[in-house]
Protein backbone atom coordinates (compact mmCIF):
# COMPACT_ATOMS: atom_id res chain seq x y z
CA UNK A 1 0.00 0.00 0.00
CA UNK A 2 1.38 3.09 -1.34
CA UNK A 3 -0.47 5.40 0.66
CA UNK A 4 0.66 7.49 4.05
CA UNK A 5 -1.69 9.71 6.89
CA UNK A 6 0.26 11.80 8.76
CA UNK A 7 -1.72 12.86 11.95
CA UNK A 8 -0.87 14.77 15.00
CA UNK A 9 -0.24 12.78 17.84
CA UNK A 10 -0.40 15.52 20.90
CA UNK A 11 -2.39 18.81 20.79
CA UNK A 12 -1.39 20.16 17.37
CA UNK A 13 1.32 21.80 16.17
CA UNK A 14 3.75 18.95 16.28
CA UNK A 15 5.56 20.46 13.11
CA UNK A 16 3.35 18.63 10.86
CA UNK A 17 3.99 20.79 8.31
CA UNK A 18 7.44 20.27 7.71
CA UNK A 19 7.11 16.23 7.29
CA UNK A 20 4.18 16.36 5.70
CA UNK A 21 5.88 19.14 3.07
CA UNK A 22 8.94 16.54 3.10
CA UNK A 23 6.89 13.57 2.16
CA UNK A 24 4.74 15.35 -0.23
CA UNK A 25 7.84 15.54 -2.18
CA UNK A 26 7.66 11.38 -2.33
CA UNK A 27 3.75 11.21 -3.34
CA UNK A 28 1.35 12.56 -6.25
CA UNK A 29 -1.53 13.67 -4.56
CA UNK A 30 -2.09 15.41 -1.32
CA UNK A 31 -5.49 15.42 0.97
CA UNK A 32 -7.05 17.03 3.55
CA UNK A 33 -9.82 15.61 5.40
CA UNK A 34 -10.83 17.00 8.63
CA UNK A 35 -10.70 20.85 9.76
CA UNK A 36 -10.26 24.02 7.95
CA UNK A 37 -8.27 27.12 7.97
CA UNK A 38 -8.11 26.86 12.43
CA UNK A 39 -4.69 24.71 10.97
CA UNK A 40 -1.50 26.77 10.44
CA UNK A 41 1.16 25.04 8.64
CA UNK A 42 4.77 26.66 8.27
CA UNK A 43 6.86 25.32 5.77
CA UNK A 44 10.62 26.55 5.33
CA UNK A 45 11.32 25.51 1.54
CA UNK A 46 14.98 27.04 0.39
CA UNK A 47 15.02 29.77 2.93
CA UNK A 48 11.62 30.45 1.97
CA UNK A 49 8.97 30.77 4.55
CA UNK A 50 5.27 29.25 3.72
CA UNK A 51 2.45 29.89 5.61
CA UNK A 52 -0.45 28.01 4.99
CA UNK A 53 -3.90 27.33 6.70
CA UNK A 54 -6.51 25.35 4.29
CA UNK A 55 -3.98 24.51 1.25
CA UNK A 56 -2.66 20.91 1.76
CA UNK A 57 1.31 21.40 1.83
CA UNK A 58 1.84 19.78 -1.07
CA UNK A 59 0.82 22.70 -2.95
CA UNK A 60 3.79 24.24 -2.93
CA UNK A 61 5.74 21.60 -4.13
CA UNK A 62 3.29 21.76 -7.30
CA UNK A 63 1.54 18.62 -6.27
CA UNK A 64 -2.54 17.84 -6.92
CA UNK A 65 -4.28 19.23 -3.59
CA UNK A 66 -7.01 18.24 -2.25
CA UNK A 67 -9.63 19.90 0.03
CA UNK A 68 -12.16 16.50 1.33
CA UNK A 69 -15.87 16.27 2.25
CA UNK A 70 -14.47 16.40 6.17
CA UNK A 71 -12.95 19.89 5.58
CA UNK A 72 -15.12 22.89 6.61
CA UNK A 73 -14.19 25.73 4.18
CA UNK A 74 -14.34 29.24 4.44
CA UNK A 75 -14.30 30.67 0.61
CA UNK A 76 -13.15 34.27 1.58
CA UNK A 77 -10.05 32.55 3.62
CA UNK A 78 -9.90 29.92 0.73
CA UNK A 79 -9.38 32.74 -1.93
CA UNK A 80 -7.51 34.90 0.04
CA UNK A 81 -5.02 32.29 0.48
CA UNK A 82 -5.10 31.31 -2.80
CA UNK A 83 -3.92 35.03 -3.73
CA UNK A 84 -1.07 34.68 -0.95
CA UNK A 85 0.43 31.47 -2.18
CA UNK A 86 0.56 32.94 -5.64
CA UNK A 87 2.39 35.88 -4.76
CA UNK A 88 5.14 34.06 -3.42
CA UNK A 89 5.13 32.36 -7.00
CA UNK A 90 3.20 29.27 -6.93
CA UNK A 91 0.86 28.70 -9.44
CA UNK A 92 -2.30 27.76 -7.56
CA UNK A 93 -4.84 27.19 -10.05
CA UNK A 94 -7.93 24.99 -10.04
CA UNK A 95 -6.04 21.86 -12.04
CA UNK A 96 -3.76 21.98 -8.84
CA UNK A 97 -6.40 22.46 -6.23
CA UNK A 98 -9.41 20.98 -5.61
CA UNK A 99 -12.24 21.28 -3.32
CA UNK A 100 -14.92 18.20 -2.47
CA UNK A 101 -18.62 19.68 -3.67
CA UNK A 102 -19.76 18.43 -0.55
CA UNK A 103 -17.49 20.12 2.48
CA UNK A 104 -19.20 22.35 4.19
CA UNK A 105 -18.82 26.20 3.90
CA UNK A 106 -17.70 28.16 7.01
CA UNK A 107 -19.94 31.27 6.63
CA UNK A 108 -19.79 34.55 8.91
CA UNK A 109 -22.32 33.71 11.03
CA UNK A 110 -19.96 31.24 12.29
CA UNK A 111 -17.45 33.43 12.98
CA UNK A 112 -19.14 35.65 14.69
CA UNK A 113 -20.96 32.69 16.76
CA UNK A 114 -17.28 31.25 17.11
CA UNK A 115 -16.17 34.78 19.08
CA UNK A 116 -19.97 35.58 20.96
CA UNK A 117 -18.96 31.87 22.46
CA UNK A 118 -15.70 33.10 23.22
CA UNK A 119 -16.06 36.17 24.97
CA UNK A 120 -18.21 35.29 27.62
CA UNK A 121 -17.11 35.18 31.13
CA UNK A 122 -18.51 32.03 32.57
CA UNK A 123 -15.32 29.53 32.63
CA UNK A 124 -16.45 27.54 30.01
CA UNK A 125 -14.05 29.46 27.29
CA UNK A 126 -12.61 26.97 24.58
CA UNK A 127 -9.97 29.16 23.45
CA UNK A 128 -10.92 28.34 19.93
CA UNK A 129 -8.97 30.24 16.69
CA UNK A 130 -12.37 32.11 16.54
CA UNK A 131 -12.69 30.73 12.70
CA UNK A 132 -15.88 29.29 13.41
CA UNK A 133 -14.94 25.86 13.19
CA UNK A 134 -17.29 24.55 15.27
CA UNK A 135 -20.27 26.33 14.58
CA UNK A 136 -19.92 25.18 10.87
CA UNK A 137 -19.31 21.64 11.89
CA UNK A 138 -22.51 22.02 14.00
CA UNK A 139 -24.64 23.23 11.11
CA UNK A 140 -23.07 20.55 9.22
CA UNK A 141 -24.13 17.65 11.62
CA UNK A 142 -27.67 19.51 11.94
CA UNK A 143 -28.16 19.22 8.33
CA UNK A 144 -28.63 23.04 7.60
CA UNK A 145 -24.83 23.64 5.91
CA UNK A 146 -24.51 25.59 2.78
CA UNK A 147 -22.49 23.55 0.48
CA UNK A 148 -19.48 24.07 -1.66
CA UNK A 149 -21.93 23.01 -4.40
CA UNK A 150 -24.50 25.25 -3.39
CA UNK A 151 -22.69 27.92 -5.21
CA UNK A 152 -23.81 26.43 -8.55
CA UNK A 153 -27.43 26.94 -7.72
CA UNK A 154 -28.99 30.50 -6.78
CA UNK A 155 -32.62 29.29 -6.09
CA UNK A 156 -31.45 26.48 -4.16
CA UNK A 157 -28.72 28.63 -2.43
CA UNK A 158 -31.31 30.98 -1.08
CA UNK A 159 -33.35 27.46 0.45
CA UNK A 160 -30.03 27.08 2.16
CA UNK A 161 -29.45 30.43 3.33
CA UNK A 162 -32.75 30.44 4.65
CA UNK A 163 -32.82 27.33 6.61
CA UNK A 164 -29.30 28.32 8.19
CA UNK A 165 -30.37 31.80 9.07
CA UNK A 166 -33.77 30.45 10.88
CA UNK A 167 -31.39 28.85 13.12
CA UNK A 168 -28.63 31.57 13.43
CA UNK A 169 -30.65 34.29 13.48
CA UNK A 170 -32.62 32.76 16.74
CA UNK A 171 -29.07 32.52 18.45
CA UNK A 172 -28.31 36.02 18.01
CA UNK A 173 -31.58 37.22 19.21
CA UNK A 174 -30.87 35.58 22.15
CA UNK A 175 -27.48 37.00 22.20
CA UNK A 176 -28.78 40.51 21.85
CA UNK A 177 -27.41 40.82 18.22
CA UNK A 178 -28.91 42.05 14.86
CA UNK A 179 -30.09 39.43 12.70
CA UNK A 180 -28.06 38.61 9.63
CA UNK A 181 -29.76 39.55 6.08
CA UNK A 182 -30.62 36.40 3.99
CA UNK A 183 -30.75 38.87 0.76
CA UNK A 184 -27.29 40.18 1.76
CA UNK A 185 -25.29 36.54 2.44
CA UNK A 186 -26.60 35.59 -0.52
CA UNK A 187 -25.49 38.25 -2.73
CA UNK A 188 -21.70 37.89 -0.60
CA UNK A 189 -21.83 34.04 -1.79
CA UNK A 190 -22.94 34.64 -5.54
CA UNK A 191 -20.58 36.98 -5.66
CA UNK A 192 -17.50 34.50 -5.13
CA UNK A 193 -19.70 31.44 -6.50
CA UNK A 194 -17.38 32.13 -9.74
CA UNK A 195 -14.15 32.03 -8.40
CA UNK A 196 -14.92 29.09 -6.02
CA UNK A 197 -16.59 26.75 -8.26
CA UNK A 198 -13.49 26.46 -10.96
CA UNK A 199 -11.77 24.03 -7.90
CA UNK A 200 -14.99 22.15 -6.62
CA UNK A 201 -14.89 19.03 -7.71
CA UNK A 202 -15.95 15.34 -6.54
CA UNK A 203 -12.65 14.30 -4.16
CA UNK A 204 -13.84 10.57 -3.66
CA UNK A 205 -13.66 10.30 -7.82
CA UNK A 206 -10.09 12.14 -8.07
CA UNK A 207 -8.90 9.53 -5.45
CA UNK A 208 -9.82 6.48 -6.74
CA UNK A 209 -8.78 7.42 -10.20
CA UNK A 210 -5.40 8.10 -8.83
CA UNK A 211 -5.40 4.97 -6.61
CA UNK A 212 -6.47 2.55 -9.72
CA UNK A 213 -3.24 4.67 -11.29
CA UNK A 214 -1.03 3.53 -8.14
CA UNK A 215 -0.24 7.72 -7.80
CA UNK A 216 1.02 7.81 -3.91
CA UNK A 217 -1.68 9.31 -1.65
CA UNK A 218 -0.97 11.42 1.06
CA UNK A 219 -3.48 12.25 3.48
CA UNK A 220 -2.85 15.53 5.50
CA UNK A 221 -4.19 15.74 9.14
CA UNK A 222 -5.02 19.24 11.41
CA UNK A 223 -4.57 19.61 15.06
CA UNK A 224 -4.13 16.80 17.10
CA UNK A 225 -5.11 13.29 18.46
CA UNK A 226 -5.99 14.98 21.78
CA UNK A 227 -8.15 17.73 20.52
CA UNK A 228 -10.10 14.86 18.32
CA UNK A 229 -14.00 15.73 19.06
CA UNK A 230 -14.18 11.67 20.75
CA UNK A 231 -10.96 11.17 21.67
CA UNK A 232 -9.26 14.35 23.20
CA UNK A 233 -9.86 17.00 26.41
CA UNK A 234 -13.35 17.04 25.95
CA UNK A 235 -14.47 20.03 25.93
CA UNK A 236 -11.43 21.34 25.04
CA UNK A 237 -10.96 20.10 21.57
CA UNK A 238 -11.45 21.09 18.01
CA UNK A 239 -14.96 20.16 16.43
CA UNK A 240 -13.68 17.26 13.95
CA UNK A 241 -12.42 13.71 14.20
CA UNK A 242 -8.79 14.20 14.35
CA UNK A 243 -7.46 10.80 14.43
CA UNK A 244 -6.63 8.35 11.00
CA UNK A 245 -9.74 7.19 10.70
CA UNK A 246 -11.18 10.23 9.82
CA UNK A 247 -9.02 10.40 6.48
CA UNK A 248 -11.18 7.66 4.92
CA UNK A 249 -14.42 9.18 5.74
CA UNK A 250 -13.27 13.00 5.76
CA UNK A 251 -12.09 11.89 2.10
CA UNK A 252 -14.30 9.78 1.01
CA UNK A 253 -12.06 6.07 0.78
CA UNK A 254 -12.59 2.79 2.06
CA UNK A 255 -10.50 2.53 5.31
CA UNK A 256 -7.90 -0.05 3.79
CA UNK A 257 -6.90 2.43 1.06
CA UNK A 258 -5.28 5.04 3.91
CA UNK A 259 -2.46 2.91 4.44
CA UNK A 260 0.79 3.60 6.77
CA UNK A 261 -0.26 5.95 9.32
CA UNK A 262 2.82 8.36 10.76
CA UNK A 263 1.66 10.04 13.89
CA UNK A 264 3.82 13.32 14.26
CA UNK A 265 5.15 14.07 17.91
CA UNK A 266 7.42 16.48 18.83
CA UNK A 267 10.56 15.67 21.81
CA UNK A 268 8.12 17.54 24.40
CA UNK A 269 4.79 18.91 24.71
CA UNK A 270 2.66 22.28 23.49
CA UNK A 271 -0.95 22.68 23.96
CA UNK A 272 -2.54 26.24 22.75
CA UNK A 273 -5.90 27.01 24.24
CA UNK A 274 -7.51 25.94 27.12
CA UNK A 275 -7.86 22.45 28.95
CA UNK A 276 -5.80 19.83 30.78
CA UNK A 277 -2.71 19.79 30.32
CA UNK A 278 -0.74 17.32 33.07
CA UNK A 279 3.22 17.77 32.04
CA UNK A 280 2.63 21.57 31.83
CA UNK A 281 5.39 24.02 33.03
CA UNK A 282 4.52 26.98 34.24
CA UNK A 283 7.82 27.97 35.65
CA UNK A 284 11.55 28.78 33.89
CA UNK A 285 12.07 25.58 32.08
CA UNK A 286 8.17 25.82 29.99
CA UNK A 287 8.98 29.48 29.29
CA UNK A 288 13.16 28.25 28.67
CA UNK A 289 11.27 25.97 25.85
CA UNK A 290 8.64 27.92 24.48
CA UNK A 291 11.03 30.65 23.30
CA UNK A 292 13.83 27.64 21.86
CA UNK A 293 11.33 26.22 20.06
CA UNK A 294 9.70 29.56 18.85
CA UNK A 295 6.05 28.11 20.22
CA UNK A 296 3.85 30.80 18.97
CA UNK A 297 0.81 30.06 16.83
CA UNK A 298 0.91 29.98 13.15
CA UNK A 299 -2.95 31.05 12.76
CA UNK A 300 -3.69 33.31 16.23
CA UNK A 301 0.49 34.32 17.19
CA UNK A 302 -0.80 32.84 20.85
CA UNK A 303 2.17 31.68 22.99
CA UNK A 304 1.55 27.58 23.91
CA UNK A 305 1.45 26.52 26.96
CA UNK A 306 5.22 23.85 26.83
CA UNK A 307 5.76 20.42 29.13
CA UNK A 308 7.51 17.64 29.22
CA UNK A 309 7.08 14.76 27.18
CA UNK A 310 4.03 12.66 28.06
CA UNK A 311 4.68 8.98 27.00
CA UNK A 312 1.45 7.95 28.35
CA UNK A 313 -0.40 10.48 25.99
CA UNK A 314 1.44 9.52 23.15
CA UNK A 315 1.55 5.84 23.70
CA UNK A 316 -2.98 6.38 23.73
CA UNK A 317 -2.97 8.35 20.78
CA UNK A 318 -0.41 5.41 19.25
CA UNK A 319 -3.34 2.84 20.19
CA UNK A 320 -6.55 5.35 18.74
CA UNK A 321 -4.73 6.05 15.46
CA UNK A 322 -2.65 2.97 14.86
CA UNK A 323 0.35 4.58 14.05
CA UNK A 324 2.38 2.26 12.18
CA UNK A 325 5.82 4.99 13.44
CA UNK A 326 5.91 8.18 14.36
CA UNK A 327 8.27 11.23 12.96
CA UNK A 328 10.00 13.04 16.32
CA UNK A 329 10.32 16.73 15.72
CA UNK A 330 11.95 19.54 17.46
CA UNK A 331 14.59 17.44 19.27
CA UNK A 332 17.03 20.09 18.80
CA UNK A 333 15.15 22.84 21.04
CA UNK A 334 16.43 20.21 24.12
CA UNK A 335 19.86 20.70 23.54
CA UNK A 336 21.31 22.06 26.42
CA UNK A 337 19.02 21.25 28.78
CA UNK A 338 20.72 19.66 31.93
CA UNK A 339 18.04 17.01 32.45
CA UNK A 340 15.22 15.93 30.69
CA UNK A 341 11.60 14.91 32.24
CA UNK A 342 9.45 11.79 30.42
CA UNK A 343 6.22 11.02 32.26
CA UNK A 344 5.82 7.58 32.28
CA UNK A 345 2.43 7.13 34.55
CA UNK A 346 -0.11 9.55 36.20
CA UNK A 347 -1.06 9.03 40.03
CA UNK A 348 -4.83 9.26 40.30
CA UNK A 349 -5.63 9.47 44.41
CA UNK A 350 -3.31 7.48 45.11
CA UNK A 351 -3.49 5.02 42.47
CA UNK A 352 -1.40 4.44 39.63
CA UNK A 353 -3.24 5.08 36.19
CA UNK A 354 -1.01 4.30 32.60
CA UNK A 355 -4.41 6.20 30.62
CA UNK A 356 -5.43 9.49 30.03
CA UNK A 357 -8.91 9.78 32.76
CA UNK A 358 -12.21 10.29 30.33
CA UNK A 359 -13.07 13.18 32.69
CA UNK A 360 -12.33 16.72 32.63
CA UNK A 361 -12.45 16.68 36.54
CA UNK A 362 -9.69 13.61 36.80
CA UNK A 363 -7.76 14.68 33.95
CA UNK A 364 -7.02 17.94 35.50
CA UNK A 365 -6.06 16.34 38.77
CA UNK A 366 -3.79 13.56 37.83
CA UNK A 367 -0.08 14.00 38.84
CA UNK A 368 2.10 12.48 36.57
CA UNK A 369 5.31 10.27 37.38
CA UNK A 370 8.55 11.14 35.64
CA UNK A 371 11.58 9.45 34.41
CA UNK A 372 14.74 12.04 34.45
CA UNK A 373 17.44 11.82 31.93
CA UNK A 374 20.48 13.65 31.47
CA UNK A 375 20.56 16.38 28.79
CA UNK A 376 23.31 16.60 26.11
CA UNK A 377 25.57 19.60 25.67
CA UNK A 378 25.94 18.96 21.91
CA UNK A 379 24.30 19.96 19.44
CA UNK A 380 21.55 17.64 17.52
CA UNK A 381 20.43 20.54 15.50
CA UNK A 382 20.71 20.25 11.43
CA UNK A 383 21.62 16.20 12.26
CA UNK A 384 21.12 13.80 9.20
CA UNK A 385 22.32 10.61 10.58
CA UNK A 386 22.11 8.45 13.33
CA UNK A 387 25.79 8.71 14.44
CA UNK A 388 25.37 12.89 14.81
CA UNK A 389 23.50 12.31 17.44
CA UNK A 390 24.82 12.80 20.98
CA UNK A 391 24.64 9.21 23.13
CA UNK A 392 22.51 10.83 25.74
CA UNK A 393 19.83 12.40 22.65
CA UNK A 394 19.86 8.99 21.01
CA UNK A 395 19.25 7.10 24.87
CA UNK A 396 15.86 9.80 25.01
CA UNK A 397 14.64 9.00 22.00
CA UNK A 398 15.36 4.85 22.46
CA UNK A 399 13.47 5.28 25.66
CA UNK A 400 10.31 7.48 23.97
CA UNK A 401 9.84 4.53 21.61
CA UNK A 402 10.14 1.89 24.05
CA UNK A 403 7.12 3.72 26.63
CA UNK A 404 5.03 4.90 23.14
CA UNK A 405 5.46 0.96 21.93
CA UNK A 406 6.18 2.62 18.18
CA UNK A 407 9.37 3.22 16.13
CA UNK A 408 10.47 6.15 14.90
CA UNK A 409 10.58 5.81 11.42
CA UNK A 410 11.39 9.26 11.14
CA UNK A 411 13.33 12.36 13.27
CA UNK A 412 12.63 16.16 12.02
CA UNK A 413 16.19 17.88 13.28
CA UNK A 414 15.56 21.66 12.08
CA UNK A 415 12.71 23.17 10.35
CA UNK A 416 14.88 22.66 6.75
CA UNK A 417 13.20 20.29 4.59
CA UNK A 418 16.10 18.02 4.75
CA UNK A 419 17.43 17.65 8.06
CA UNK A 420 15.29 14.87 8.82
CA UNK A 421 16.96 11.24 9.73
CA UNK A 422 15.01 8.66 7.80
CA UNK A 423 15.10 5.30 9.61
CA UNK A 424 11.63 3.88 7.72
CA UNK A 425 10.57 5.32 4.63
CA UNK A 426 6.47 5.68 5.34
CA UNK A 427 6.18 5.47 1.13
CA UNK A 428 7.80 2.02 1.36
CA UNK A 429 6.97 -0.03 3.98
P1 LIG B 1 -11.14 25.51 17.01
O1 LIG B 1 -10.58 24.39 16.18
O2 LIG B 1 -10.82 26.87 16.43
O3 LIG B 1 -12.60 25.34 17.31
O4 LIG B 1 -10.41 25.48 18.43
C1 LIG B 1 -10.61 24.43 19.36
C2 LIG B 1 -9.32 24.05 20.06
O5 LIG B 1 -8.41 23.49 19.09
C3 LIG B 1 -8.56 25.21 20.69
O6 LIG B 1 -7.90 24.74 21.85
C4 LIG B 1 -7.52 25.57 19.63
O7 LIG B 1 -6.40 26.21 20.19
C5 LIG B 1 -7.19 24.19 19.12
N1 LIG B 1 -6.66 24.20 17.75
C6 LIG B 1 -7.34 24.35 16.60
N2 LIG B 1 -6.52 24.28 15.55
C7 LIG B 1 -5.29 24.05 16.03
C8 LIG B 1 -4.01 23.83 15.42
O8 LIG B 1 -3.84 23.82 14.20
N3 LIG B 1 -2.98 23.61 16.28
C9 LIG B 1 -3.15 23.58 17.62
N4 LIG B 1 -4.31 23.78 18.22
C10 LIG B 1 -5.38 24.00 17.44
Amino acid sequence: MANVVVVGAQWGDEGKGKIVDWLSNRADVVARFQGGHNAGHTLVVGGTVYKLSLMPSGVVQGKLSLLGNGVVVDPWAFLDEVERVRGQGVDVTPDLVKVAETAALILPVHRDLDALRENRDDGMKIGTTRRGIGPAYEDKVGRRAVRVIDLADEKGLRARVADLLHHHNALRRGFGETEYSADELVAALLEIAPKILPFAAPVWKLLDAAMAEDKKVLFEGAQGAFLDVDHGTYPFVTSSNTVSGQAAAGTGVGPGKVGYVLGIVKAYTTRVGEGPFPTELTDETGRRIGEKGHEFGTVTSRQRRCGWFDAVLVRQSAKINGLNGIALTKLDVLDGFEELKVCTGYMLDGQPLDRLPASTADQARIEPVYETFEGWTGSTAGARSWADLPAEAVKYVRRIEELIETPVALLSTSPERDDVILMQDPFKT
